[in-house]
């Protein structure tokens, strides 16, 4: 049967759009793989209501109260592609053949490319993180590294030594600007130039950081700016518009979050420049909107 919307990612921001689609009584199927981009952590904060909550279980609560909506399918596999145009699109999930829809939301999210250097990506989600509203407070203060790699990791810096004492390693990222190293000294980060060997297990619970130069620095947490990528080849395949951000490329979107492709959708990181979890919820309770008034509204030939 041909669905009203399929959903490619059943994170915060597609089962958001779900529940709008749901409420609304219209067949939404939702494919996931059931790997939304904080599993790397224990517990996910900043969302009002249910802080220190894991990001794994609000979704898992969230997947048993929409199974009680008579209209919603689950779909748990990885979507390979897509294709059509507005009233008949087609997607084809690994194991489950093509599913069929009037809509499409893309809410696949984006995925973390860590610097290739050991003992990184290992403590990524614990205590190599990617940002300070979500899990700074629970430094509780101290040393903290900022791993440089990118143009902005001198601001992250910046923003970083609210949670604690800050040392920039700039890892072979060209040296700050004037104004960027006094604003660096202004807010009492120290730069430790030379290129990181290795993270590893340092004294007290704390991670050391081994430069190539020997030189060694035990942090109680390093935050790192990930390289991000879309995930899925989506948007491209059906031509949808991209915009590049200083967070990287994301797919545009109007306040419906509708692409610039008719009847199809983007909600979440993947359509959003530094997304959490409250954000990615909001956007797909706006393209949730957005596709039910398409559905209701867009003229039939
Ligand atoms: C380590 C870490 C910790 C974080 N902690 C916090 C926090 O404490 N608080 C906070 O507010 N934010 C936190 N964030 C940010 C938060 O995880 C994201 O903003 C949020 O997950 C984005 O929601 P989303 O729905 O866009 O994407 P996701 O939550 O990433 O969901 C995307 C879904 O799409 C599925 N998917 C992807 N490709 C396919 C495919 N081809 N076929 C089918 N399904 C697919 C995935 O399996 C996944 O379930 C954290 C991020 C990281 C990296």
């Amino acid at each position: 049967m041909q669905q009203d919307a399929i959903i490619i990612g059943g994170g915060f921001a597609g089962l958001s759009a779900a529940y709008i689609l749901a409420r609304a009584r219209r067949h939404v199927t939702i494919i996931d793989s059931r790997t939304p981009r904080n599993r790397f952590a224990s517990h996910s904060h900043g969302v009002l209501a249910l802080d220190g909550k894991s990001g794994l279980d609000i979704l898992s609560d969230a997947r048993k109260q929409l199974a009680a909506y008579p209209t919603v399918t689950f779909v748990e596999g990885e979507a390979h592609a897509a294709e059509g145009e507005i009233d008949d699109f087609h997607v084809s999930v690994n194991g489950h053949g093509t599913i069929a829809a009037r809509r499409l939301l893309l809410a696949s999210g984006i995925e973390d490319r860590l610097p290739d250097i050991p003992g990184l990506a290992e403590r990524w989600g614990k205590t190599v993180l990617h940002c300070p509203y979500c899990h700074g407070y629970e430094i509780g203060g101290g040393p903290i590294g900022v791993l440089a790699t990118h143009p902005m990791s001198a601001h992250q810096a910046t923003v970083v030594a609210d949670w604690g004492d800050v040392t920039l390693f700039t890892n072979g990222m060209p040296e700050p600007d004037e104004a960027t190293l006094a604003l660096l000294e202004r807010r009492n980060v120290t730069l430790q130039p030379g290129a990181v060997l290795v993270i590893e297990a340092g004294t007290c619970d704390r991670q050391r950081v081994r430069l190539e130069n020997g030189r060694t620095f035990d942090v109680k947490a390093l935050f790192v700016a990930a390289d991000l990528h879309i995930r899925g080849p989506f948007a491209e395949a059906l031509g949808c518009r991209l915009e590049e951000t200083p967070a990287g490329k994301i797919i545009a979107t109007d306040a419906f979050k509708a692409t610039s492709v008719a009847g199809v959708y983007a909600a979440g990181d993947i359509a959003r420049a530094f997304g959490n979890i409250t954000l990615s919820s909001a956007d797909g309770v706006m393209a949730g909107l957005g596709v039910h008034q398409s559905l209701m509204f867009t003229a039939h030939p």
